[in-house]
């Protein structure tokens, strides 16, 4: 520090006895150490913007991280990365200057002591992440985390011991853009005065509100897929720092009090009674601050831990405590809002009441840290499973993808000398891996509001073998792309790898170069064209010199074509080889369209293939419009077209669109005549039984009606474009619409007596065989795509954005 060489070089010119310098440096370091402390300035004394009575704009909470990491030294942070709208994304992290100096060391220290060889010493620190605001429009998270930081650093007493035996993480904010979106919203819109009564403006955010981040994802559903990018770039850190506790806050509705741990059935059954315990101490100490206040709250209700993609079971899966705080508040809260007590509930009470908790779990890690250690270790280390899951890849080439989620998890995997992926069971995260593997959760209550199947080898549709040793395999993982080597061709041909290899697609496009696709395999001298293959020949691009343009874009895995003849199979030049109108895509969007499954499919088109997609409101569609695109999707839509619309778009179709409708887009679909889609009716039985059970009884009768989302085994027509290269498909269904196809191509549908995975109710359970899950109805030229399941949902179904690439480009 500058002041402190300052004053040694005035005791220098001073030359005073030894002694005395000692006693009186001492004295004034512990001065002027105290009079910087308390020079530091509260969130309060520091923003302009009003803290507790108005939100915080995000560069300014930025601008407050900073400040306190200049003024003391008890903090540091780093930026880890950026969001998509290029917000900075940060961590703080809170010790002695001492731990601070040595942060590293501590790190690897307790990396290493997790091994299997390794020790816990005692008197090391525990480590606690505290992250805010994964909910963009759950404001009070983020602006709690000033407070908090402020306590731990300056005017909380309690905090100087803790300290000694804690390294604590905070991220103020994980979800930037969304908490942008709504803070900033608020401030236009809000009244000088605060408008507590619910009707007001300030309490009724607009399409799509704060919640989600800029692709309208949620990211307390993306901790193990990592399908963001905010995710991916916290992940790494969460992964190098493996913490013991993991607090994860957010608001609710505003009539909802508090919420905190121990959390509600159903538990995964891999979540040890250990943990379980642990939640309840942190929950009585929490209850024990909150009771002094008079403050009410809840606990063991809501708040499952089964889905392992939330902020607190991703961390029970690594073995640390992960915990759901829940204020009442969100997006409809405002600045100060009215609750069923006709009580306003302002922000500033809201800070309060996080802060609480936050430093309650703080106190509670301090006070049980060398127990923390040694039950976190021993989670770890509970390898009782030997051998390895080994997976071969499948016709649709989605291994190499697979093993990419596996490394985002720190889980490692490597392949055998003849392709198959080796995941050795025996590694820290084999708990992890399990959960993610396994196809049937052990689910031990049905009341839970997420999707209760997620297994990955379903995800990927690929073929899994559980060996009981682990074959030899090298985890340097190897890449089979051959570069071009003939480069005058007439000809070429590439077959699109996974889904990350239709990003081929968009280069293509972007250099106006036109493509067939065979629809069967073709056998030429020396060389096997797979189904589905990308043909691109110099007949079909006359204006452009192929060859060189083709060398330019620097495609991996593109190979010549010397002769258009076949050994086997069709002539490059006859039917069978398929032109393809270069798609335009046009998708639906704005407020009548459900954001999560528009979010879905923007950020595949942009950021899973990159490929150009135009987002039209539903005011600016017409004929005009749709004149420019042959593909236009309709996501989750909660509206319906007018009698007129529908009858632009059916001549769009007629004219060569391909119109595809995901979700219950399709239901509006199917109530017109025009369309060969039909509903299967499912509701006679809902209404007799609400008449019969007993009051208590009604949710859970409810659920045996419902479907939260479960895998179901399919059956697909092979020979359909759509279909090509899907030795198999699982569907993930989350809607209970059934439908069917009367006029048109069934491509695939859930067979009679199909194979599931997860919780579909017992009454459900019969009428799903023969649905429809993907149809074709063929119109003049175009045609309508039905896809009754979203394939998109939560971008971790990657066969399903397989099956959906092949309806874009075959
Ligand atoms: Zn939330």
């Amino acid at each position: 520090m500058k002041w402190m060489q300052h004053i040694f070089s005035i005791i220098k010119k001073i030359k005073m006895n030894r002694r005395f310098i000692l006693i009186f440096t001492g004295l004034i370091l512990l001065t002027l150490g105290k009079a910087l402390e308390a020079q530091i300035q509260s969130p309060e004394e520091f923003l302009p913007t009003k803290y507790k009575e108005h939100f915080t704009p995000h560069h300014l909470l930025v601008d407050y991280v900073h400040y306190l990491t200049d003024k003391s030294d008890r903090i540091q942070t780093i930026e880890y990365g950026k969001t998509n709208e290029k917000r900075p994304l940060l961590l703080s992290y809170i010790s002695t200057p001492n731990n601070l100096a040595k942060l590293e060391e501590i790190r690897k220290a307790h990396i290493a002591a997790l091994q299997p060889n390794g020790t816990i010493s005692g008197g090391t620190p525990a480590i606690v992440w505290l992250s805010f605001n994964v909910h963009g429009n759950e404001a009070a998270g983020a602006e709690s985390s000033m407070q908090v930081l402020y306590d731990l650093l300056v005017s909380d007493t309690r905090a100087k011991a803790w300290l000694e035996d804690l390294v604590i993480i905070i991220d103020p904010c994980i979800n930037p853009d969304g908490y942008s979106r709504y803070t900033h919203w608020v401030w236009r819109t809000a009244s000088t005065d605060t408008r507590p009564e619910r009707i007001d403006r300030e309490h009724d955010e607009p399409w799509p509100g704060g919640r989600t981040n800029h692709y309208m994802f949620d990211l307390n559903r993306d901790w193990a897929w990592q399908s963001q990018i905010e995710t991916q770039q916290r992940m790494i850190h969460y992964n190098k720092w493996m913490p013991h506790v993991h607090g994860d806050f957010h608001e609710m509705g505003v009539d909802d009090h508090y919420y905190f741990a121990p959390a509600a059935k159903p538990y995964h059954e891999k979540i040890s009674d250990w943990q379980y315990d642990f939640q309840e101490r942190v929950g009585k100490n929490i209850a024990n601050y909150f009771d002094k206040e008079g403050w009410l709250y809840f606990t063991k209700e809501r708040f499952d831990l089964f889905y392992p993609s939330y902020g607190d079971t991703y961390p029970m899966f690594n073995g640390a405590i992960g915990m759901t705080y829940e204020q009442a508040g969100s997006g409809r809260a405002g600045r100060s809002v009215f609750t069923e007590a006709k009580e306003e509930l302002t922000i500033r009470e809201r800070i309060e009441h996080h802060k609480t908790a936050a430093l309650a779990t703080i106190e509670a890690a301090h006070n049980n840290k060398e127990e923390l250690k040694k039950q976190h270790k021993s989670y770890l280390g509970n390898r009782k499973d030997r051998g390895a899951y080994v997976l071969e890849d499948n016709s649709a080439g989605l291994l190499a993808e697979f093993a990419e989620l596996m490394k985002k998890n720190n889980i490692s995997s490597g392949y055998t000398y003849d392709g198959k992926l080796v995941v050795p069971k025996e590694q820290l995260k084999s708990t992890l891996l399990n959960v993610l593997m396994e196809k049937n959760p052990a689910l031990e209550d049905s009341l839970t509001y997420d999707i209760t199947s997620w297994s990955l080898p379903l995800a990927y549709g690929l073929n899994v073998r559980n060996e009981s040793s682990v074959p030899s395999y090298d985890s340097e993982q190897s890449n089979k792309n051959n570069p071009l080597t003939k480069t005058d061709a007439k000809m070429f041909f590439l077959e699109p790898s996974g889904v990350a290899g239709r990003k081929v697609m968009g280069k293509l496009v972007g250099a106006g170069i036109k493509y067939r696709i065979n629809e069967e395999n073709i056998t030429f001298e020396d060389t096997l064209l797979k189904a589905g293959s990308v043909i691109i020949t110099q007949a079909d691009n006359k204006r452009i010199d192929l060859s060189k343009k083709i060398a330019a874009l620097q495609l991996m895995d593109i190979s010549s074509l010397e002769s258009g003849m076949a050994l086997k199979g069709p002539d490059i030049g006859g039917d069978n080889v398929k032109f393809i109108n270069t798609p335009n895509v046009l998708c639906l969007t704005g407020e009548e369209v459900s954001s999560y499954t528009f979010g879905q499919v923007w950020h595949f088109f942009e950021q899973v293939i990159e490929y150009p997609i135009t987002n039209i409101h539903k005011h600016s569609l017409n004929d005009n419009a749709l004149r420019d695109y042959n593909i236009f999707i309709i996501p989750d839509n909660y509206s319906s077209f007018s009698e007129e619309e529908i009858k632009t778009l059916q001549a769009w179709v007629r004219g060569g669109g391909k119109l595809i409708l995901l979700g219950n887009s399709n239901a509006q679909f199917a109530r017109n005549k025009e369309f060969g889609l039909s509903f299967i009716e499912n509701k006679e039985e809902t209404i007799e039984n609400e008449v019969q059970v007993p009051y208590s009884h009604k949710q859970r009768d409810r659920i045996s009606e419902g479907m939260p989302g479960a895998v179901i085994q399919t059956e697909l027509d092979h020979t359909h474009p759509y279909a090509l290269n899907m030795d198999n498909y699982h569907s993930l269904k989350t809607s209970s619409d059934f439908y069917t196809l009367e006029k048109g191509h069934t491509i695939i549908k859930v067979p009679n007596n199909y194979n599931s995975y997860g919780f579909i109710g017992s009454k459900l359970k019969p009428k799903l065989g023969g649905t429809l899950v993907l149809g074709e109805e063929k119109m003049g030229s175009g045609s309508v795509v039905y896809m009754i399941d979203n394939p998109l949902f939560r971008s971790f179904w990657k066969s399903g954005q397989y099956l959906f690439s092949n309806v874009l480009f075959n």
